[in-house]
């Protein structure tokens, strides 16, 4: 049995922004299962939600403040999770990383610095909870500088960092350095420096004992140019301790079968049965209820990254097909305007719901035909292998998790019976127009989709088998 402690800023269902909240609330519970002893540890935020007890743990004194550890619980489960309290920092509305405004909280650099030190005085066992971590297991750049600090700590556990997303790097004036208070001797260009910046991510890439990143060709692609941010040459170099394992999906809370959040439940014999969640979803949106019509969803950060202008570019095309689309997210205003009024210029083709909405989530998943996913880069992506489960067949980029994930609907995959979705090479408006022509070609064919649909709905996404690849990992490290 390993010992593990998971050092990730969020954590799904307790306070969740994005895809790393979900793999640090399902890996830590599938590495449990198979017996593993796993504990959580991130801040203790204002918006943090706790069920059950709440205990204190000890207290412990770095860099001149006095810092709490509580106790609690990870929902429907053993695994323990210990919050860092330090109101000053953590006890604020906004997200975890940005305030009310969505701007970055000016002093993230000291509130992850602290978060950093005090998972490392627990993975040295000297915080008084008498319990030693075989692998401290790193998440994204807020857990950056655990590695780093580990480095220079004799008879240290062993350190594995995850990329979640290398487009965000934890990057702050050089002078931060001194305030934080850390030690000459990470600072030079091959450790924590970066252009002169600070640099938090680097801090798991150049001290962690491994590397992991959350699909295959991600682990392949952040070696180039194009993904790497300037960091490609650093992975090249780390490329024999960096490897790609996808992330599962909670089969437990995407399952179509009992998805307490759709009005119908179905499984893959009782497809037609999928129809009732599609009718609520044209009501929900005001849109025309009719099931003839093939009903596109989408769901996600508004960003760049996930290629909502590709959309917004072939949009007026595609809606000059019989076809319908809903979307839900929010992020950058510009993308909200463009996107409102487009639903204004199409008021009984096109809708859309600006904010987080996780039940409306679920319903976009179980009510469309087509879950658009045209991302730049996307390190793994969960939307569209929960599409798959509930049937919904995504059109994706082929990049990343996605190309890992979805098989493309040709003569021979419908042969074979491994066509999930559509995939689709450039970067570029016409591309992405061309994969939604196939998939309106495809939909009028109620033969072929339905053999489709069910190729994509029998996929074992499970966590199970992503667990039982790090731990691979950890028993090799
Ligand atoms: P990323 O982490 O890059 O945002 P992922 O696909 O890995 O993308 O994970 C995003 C997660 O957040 C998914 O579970 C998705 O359903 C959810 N999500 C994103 N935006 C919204 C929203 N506006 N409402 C509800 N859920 C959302």
């Amino acid at each position: 049995m390993k010992k593990i402690l998971f050092v990730t800023s969020e954590a799904h269902p307790l306070i969740k922004t994005g895809g790393l909240a979900d793999v640090s609330g399902s890996l830590p519970k599938a590495l449990a299962e198979l017996g593993q002893d796993v504990r959580l540890i991130l801040p203790n935020y204002q918006a943090i939600k706790t069920s059950g007890d709440l205990r204190f743990l000890c207290s412990l004194r770095v860099d001149n403040r006095d810092v709490s550890l509580l106790e609690t619980q990870m929902p429907d489960s053993q695994v323990k999770v210990w919050l860092v309290d330090y109101p000053e920092f953590y006890n604020r509305p906004g997200n975890p990383y940005l305030d009310e405004l969505g701007e970055p909280w000016l002093d993230n650099a000291d509130r992850f610095a602290l978060f950093c030190r005090i998972a490392v005085e627990v993975a040295m066992d000297r915080a008084g909870v008498d319990w030693q971590p075989d692998i401290v297991h790193c998440n994204d750049w807020q857990s950056g500088l655990v590695p780093a600090f580990l480095s220079l700590e004799p008879r240290r556990p062993a350190s594995v960092f995850t990329i979640h997303n290398l487009a965000y790097q934890g990057l702050f004036p050089a002078e931060s350095t001194q305030s934080l208070n850390l030690p000459g001797q990470l600072w030079h260009p091959e450790g924590l420096e970066f252009y002169n910046m600070l640099s938090f991510i680097k801090g798991g890439l150049v001290y962690a004992d491994c590397i992991t990143t959350v699909s295959p060709t991600y682990a392949q692609e952040i070696q180039t140019a194009t993904f790497g941010y300037g960091l490609e040459g650093l992975l090249r170099h780390k490329k024999d301790i960096l490897t790609g394992i996808l992330n599962g999906i909670d089969l437990e809370v995407w399952n179509p079968e009992s998805d307490p959040f759709i009005p119908q439940h179905y499984h893959v014999a009782s497809l037609a049965e999928k129809q009732y969640n599609k009718s609520e979803l044209q009501r929900r949106f005001v849109l025309p209820v009719n099931d003839h019509i093939p009903l596109f969803g989408l769901i996600g950060r508004l960003v760049e990254q996930k290629g909502i202008d590709l959309i917004i570019d072939c949009l007026p095309d595609m809606l000059s097909m019989p076809m319908q689309l809903v979307l839900l997210g929010s992020g950058d205003k510009a993308f909200e305007q463009r996107l409102q009024n487009l639903a204004h210029v199409y008021p009984d083709q096109m809708a859309v719901t600006l904010g987080y909405d996780e039940s409306l989530a679920h319903l976009i998943e179980a009510g469309s035909d087509v879950f658009l996913m045209p991302s730049r880069f996307e390190p793994c992506g969960l939307n569209q292998m929960y599409s798959q489960r509930y049937g919904t067949l995504p059109i994706v980029r082929k990049t990343g998790g996605l190309a890992d994930t979805v098989t493309d609907t040709l003569p021979e995959t419908i042969a074979d019976q491994t066509a999930t979705g559509f995939v689709f090479n450039d970067a570029s408006a016409s591309s992405l127009l061309e994969a939604v022509k196939r998939a309106m070609l495809l939909y009028s064919d109620k033969k072929i989709w339905a053999s489709i649909q069910t190729n994509a709905m029998t996929i074992d996404f499970s966590w199970r088998h992503s667990a039982e690849q790090y731990l691979m990992l950890y028993r090799s490290l």
